[in-house]
């Protein structure tokens, strides 16, 4: 077969290919969208579920020092009264004890308020996330699915025009290859045109007779308006 009559042929490949893609859309790219959301919303929530259970750690830790701080102070109150004082001295040291241990339990009620309302935060971001997740995870099976069922349609036809690319592509140069390939991309899936009364189809353009004898002898020619490659098929 002539290299013009391969290039014909392997736009006609490509062509179909292109309808493939096409009939799989923006599938591919959503399911890689959706297992990267996938992805970020599980490492959120990993991280927030640690975070939760540090706080409650915290929280604990905070109960205890709180009810011993309480504990602390009555004890010391009950031996301003108990006759254990003597002295104004002493006295006065045990006030400044009192006060120094009610403004640690004063920190630590603040701390453990922080600390409760962190977790009702956490709590409640955790369950928006996990609902989040059942989402994504179910929109992300259903547009798989739906990408497998296609892919299943079409991959059988799609090895087979990949396969008979190749053997086409094997014939071809490789400058003429590229040319072929730009002018594809530039005229939309139309690198051919076929000379029809001394004008190229494509683009209307007059072709002198020295190419269309070129192209009639099956020789590499193109149009010098459009630069598809021309073709001649003899009356
Ligand atoms: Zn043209």
């Amino acid at each position: 077969m002539s290299i013009i009559n391969q290039i014909i042929l392997l736009q006609d490949v490509d062509n179909k290919l292109f309808e493939i893609e096409k009939l799989l859309g923006d599938l591919p790219s959503k399911v890689s969208d959706l297992t990267k959301e996938e992805d970020e919303v599980k490492s959120s929530l990993e991280s927030k579920e640690v975070d939760l259970k540090n706080t409650s750690v915290s929280i604990n830790s905070n109960e205890t020092l709180v009810q011993t701080t309480s504990q602390k102070i009555s004890a010391l109150k009950d031996k301003l009264v108990d006759g254990s004082i003597n002295t104004n001295k002493e006295y006065d040291a045990m006030m400044e004890t009192i006060d120094f241990e009610k403004n640690l339990l004063n920190d630590k009620e603040n701390e453990l308020i922080d600390l409760m309302s962190k977790k009702e935060v956490l709590s409640k971001e955790i369950e928006e996330d996990k609902a989040s997740l059942d989402g994504i995870i179910d929109e992300l099976k259903s547009k798989k699915e739906d990408l497998n069922k296609k892919m299943e349609e079409v991959s059988e036809e799609q090895n087979a025009l990949q396969s008979e690319r190749s053997d086409i592509v094997k014939d071809i140069a490789e400058d003429t290859l590229e040319k072929y390939t730009q002018i594809y991309k530039a005229r939309k899936g139309v690198a051919c045109s076929e000379i029809l009364d001394n004008n190229c189809e494509g683009c209307g353009a007059y072709i002198p007779p020295q190419i269309v004898n070129e192209a009639l002898a099956k020789d590499i020619v193109n149009c010098g308006t459009c630069s598809r490659f021309l073709f001649k098929t003899e009356n």
